[in-house]
């Protein structure tokens, strides 16, 4: 069975991402903190395809965030701290494996990830291991259209240029993303 952290193997190269999209710099000799993202497009129970794929170093992420407007930031935190709200505590119960379970349902809306045909997860990582303090997460992708809602124009325009300049996908299939939030946030 794949391990769990294999799902963030890059799908291109079928192995750990090494280094940083923005600055290069290399995760294994560094031991610095990372993000990765992989998006998926799923047609059928078992083909999926990828539609983007990257990993950002801690601090390229913080200098990203920074760009985008205040109002931006906040209006993400709210929708997550709305949404969450909300929801029962999730026991894990003993034979659960909070990564198995983390992996396996849109963190906001609950539906199983089997059942998404567009979704985005998204893991910390430091020295090829999941880090500690924060468990990976997926999102459906009406949660990413529901936050898109709430950014400003010029945010969307930020995270457009960062998907332009550093993932370089199809562009049939950017544009599937155009004006969505990049999740790393
Ligand atoms: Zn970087």
């Amino acid at each position: 069975m794949m391990d769990h952290i294999d799902k963030f193997n890059s799908e291109l190269t079928e192995a750990p991402f090494i280094s940083c999209c923005v600055c290069e710099i290399n995760f294994e000799a560094t031991g610095v903190k990372y993000i990765v993202e992989k998006s998926f497009k799923r047609v059928s129970e078992n083909v999926q395809y990828s539609i983007y794929e990257y990993a950002i170093c801690w601090d390229c992420a913080q200098k990203f965030q920074e760009k985008i407007s205040p109002e931006s930031n906040e209006a993400i935190q709210t929708y997550f701290f709305d949404q969450l709200r909300n929801r029962p505590p999730r026991f894990f119960e003993e034979d659960e494996n909070p990564l198995h379970v983390s992996l396996s349902e849109c963190m906001v809306k609950g539906t199983k990830t089997a059942d998404l045909t567009e979704y985005t997860m998204c893991g910390v990582f430091r020295d090829g291991q999941f880090s500690m303090d924060a468990l990976p997460y997926v999102l459906s992708s009406a949660v990413l259209g529901e936050i898109a809602e709430k950014l400003s124009a010029s945010t969307k325009d930020e995270m457009d240029d960062f998907r332009e300049t550093y993932l370089g996908g199809p562009p049939e299939l950017e544009e599937l993303f155009k004006g969505r939030p990049v999740v790393f946030l």
